[in-house]
């Protein structure tokens, strides 16, 4: 598995640092709040749970999933596979993401969530890709701005494998193309 990987961009403890230093951030920000943490799943499923462990506020986990049919190159929909279960009205929402590319799935995911009433939506990313964006959407708090390409890993897949590395890589081309 290791030998489909072209180069490591980031490590283990490249991601525990800023998970580190991003769970600080959001401790002080929700110390006083129960929030409901929603995992975008199934890219966030690691991500999400080594974050989760570092938070020590009274918090809800209540995960989702969506997938995004785009139809042409300046249109892509997103539909919510599987829902929450909890309701979000007056409570604090934090979705929690894999990666952030045309920015699409978690600009409609917030925009559903602020419907039903949620009281604040914030979105806490491993990575970003901001050369991609088709549309106006940032993170609240991203571990690291990632390059264009296809990356693997830490819950990222390619024809779902790979998630389980537990670094983030770029795939070898050749493999895409096999
Ligand atoms: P978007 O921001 O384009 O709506 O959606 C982001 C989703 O596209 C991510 O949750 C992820 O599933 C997928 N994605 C985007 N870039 C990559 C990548 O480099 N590798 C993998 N495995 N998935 C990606
Ligand atoms: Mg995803
Ligand atoms: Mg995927």
């Amino acid at each position: 598995m290791n030998n489909d990987i072209e180069r490591i961009l980031y490590s283990q403890s490249d991601l525990d640092g800023r998970m580190d230093e991003m769970a600080a951030d959001l401790n002080v920000k929700y110390r006083n709040e129960e929030p409901i943490i929603i995992p975008v799943l199934n890219g966030a499923m690691i991500f999400a749970s080594d974050m989760i462990k570092r938070l020590d506020f009274k918090l809800i986990i209540d995960p989702i999933k969506a997938s995004s049919y785009v139809g042409s190159q300046s249109t892509g929909k997103v539909k919510i596979t599987q829902d929450i279960k909890s309701d979000v009205k007056g409570r604090p929402v934090i979705f929690m993401e894999d990666i952030i590319d045309t920015g699409r799935t978690l600009q409609a995911l917030s925009e559903v969530m602020k419907d039903r009433g949620a009281k604040s939506v914030e979105v806490v990313a491993m990575l970003d890709k901001p050369d991609t964006r088709v549309v106006d959407f940032h993170a609240d708090y991203y571990g690291f701005k990632a390059p264009d390409g296809f990356l693997v890993g830490y819950g990222l897949d390619y024809n779902g494998l790979y998630r389980n590395l537990p670094y983030v890589g770029i795939l070898k081309h050749e493999v895409y193309a096999n």
